[in-house]
C-alpha cells in the first residue's frame, strides 16, 4: 500500500536516508496526496498501461502509479535516489528503476524492452529547468505513446495550450499542438511541494494525435520556419525568414507565398495559425 504522499511521511524518508535535496536537480517533491490522486486519474492509467516515470524522487507518485499500471518504469539522474527508490518501492514486483539521465536514455529501446514497442504513457512531476527538451525530445524522436501527462511550470503549460495572437504563443505551442491535444487539468499551488517552489505548477495532459491535425509535405521544414518565425519575435515574418541563412529563401519567393495565402507582407509569425504554417511551409519548399 502507498505510504507516501504527506510531507510528514516525505521528511521521514528524508531523515531516515539522510538526503540532501539538489537544487540543480529540480527536487521539488509532491506531498499532496489530493494532487497525486488527481495526476493518476487524468493520466486514466489502468492494468492495461506501462508507466515511463521521468524522475521518482523519492517514488511518492511511482507508490500510486504501481498500484494502477501493469508496469511502470522510472528513469532517475540522481544516484543519491536509487537506495531509498529500492527501499520506498520495494513491495511492487512491477517497478523498474534506471540510474540515468532521461536525456540520454533511448527511449525508442525503453519502450521495446518494456512493452514490447507498444505506446506506453508518461506521467511525471517534470524537473522544470528541462522540462522543454524532455518533452520535445519525446514529441519530435516520435517515441510510441499514449499520452503525457506531466507537472510543469504554470507560465509553460499556458504556453503550451495557446493559440495565435497571445504573447505566450511560439514554437513549444506549435510544436505540442502538432502531436498532441493539450488539456490543463489543474493549478498547483507551491504548497504542495517539498521545498516550496517560487512558482505556480499546472498540470497538462497531452493526448497523442494518431495523425497530425493538419498535412504538411515536410513536417520538419516547417518546423524550421516556425523557430526562425519566433527566433526574431519583434520582426516580420518575411524579414525572420529572409534573414535565417539555413534556410535560403529570397524576399521575392516569402511575399509571394504571403499573397498567394492572403497575408500581408508586413504580418508577424506570431499571428499565423499552424494550418497556416503547414501551408506556408508548403509554398516554400
Ligand atoms: N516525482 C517526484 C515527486 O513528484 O515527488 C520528484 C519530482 S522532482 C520535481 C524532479 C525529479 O527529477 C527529481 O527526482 C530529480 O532528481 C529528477 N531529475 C532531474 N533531472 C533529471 C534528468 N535529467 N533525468 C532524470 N531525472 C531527473
Amino acid at each position: 500500500m502507498a505510504t507516501l504522499g504527506t510531507p510528514t511521511a516525505t521528511a521521514a524518508v528524508i531523515n531516515k536516508h539522510n538526503f540532501s535535496f539538489r537544487k540543480k536537480f529540480g527536487q521539488n517533491f509532491l506531498v499532496d496526496m489530493n494532487m497525486l490522486e488527481k495526476i493518476i486519474s487524468s493520466a486514466e492509467v489502468t492494468k492495461e498501461d506501462c508507466v515511463l516515470e521521468i524522475g521518482p524522487g523519492i517514488g511518492t507518485m511511482t507508490q500510486y502509479l504501481a498500484e494502477r499500471a501493469g508496469k511502470v518504469v522510472v528513469v532517475e539522474i540522481d544516484s543519491d535516489l536509487i537506495p531509498i527508490l529500492n527501499d520506498t518501492l520495494g513491495e511492487y514486483d512491477n517497478v523498474s528503476i534506471i540510474n540515468a539521465d532521461i536525456l540520454k536514455v533511448d527511449l525508442h529501446a525503453l519502450v521495446e524492452e518494456y512493452n514490447g514497442g507498444r505506446p506506453i504513457k508518461v506521467v511525471a512531476n517534470l524537473p522544470y529547468y528541462i522540462t522543454t527538451p524532455i518533452i520535445m525530445g519525446l514529441l519530435e524522436k516520435k517515441v510510441p505513446l499514449k499520452s503525457i501527462t506531466i507537472m510543469v511550470q504554470k507560465e509553460v503549460a499556458d504556453r503550451m495550450q495557446v493559440g495565435p495572437g497571445s504573447k505566450d504563443y511560439g514554437a513549444l505551442s506549435l510544436a505540442v499542438q502538432y502531436y498532441a491535444k493539450p488539456e490543463v487539468v489543474a493549478v498547483v499551488p507551491p504548497e504542495c511541494f517539498m521545498p516550496r517552489p517560487k512558482v505556480d505548477s499546472s498540470v497538462i495532459c497531452l493526448s497523442l494525435y494518431e495523425e497530425p491535425p493538419v498535412s504538411v509535405k515536410d513536417p520538419e521544414y516547417m518546423f524550421r520556419l516556425i523557430r526562425a518565425s519566433f527566433n526574431q519575435r519583434r520582426k516580420t515574418l518575411s524579414n525572420g525568414l529572409c534573414n535565417d541563412g539555413a534556410l535560403s529563401l529570397t524576399r521575392e519567393k516569402v511575399t509571394g507565398a504571403l499573397r498567394e495565402m492572403g497575408l500581408s507582407e508586413t504580418i508577424r509569425g506570431e499571428v499565423l495559425t499552424l494550418e497556416q504554417f503547414a501551408r506556408l511551409a508548403d509554398l516554400l519548399m
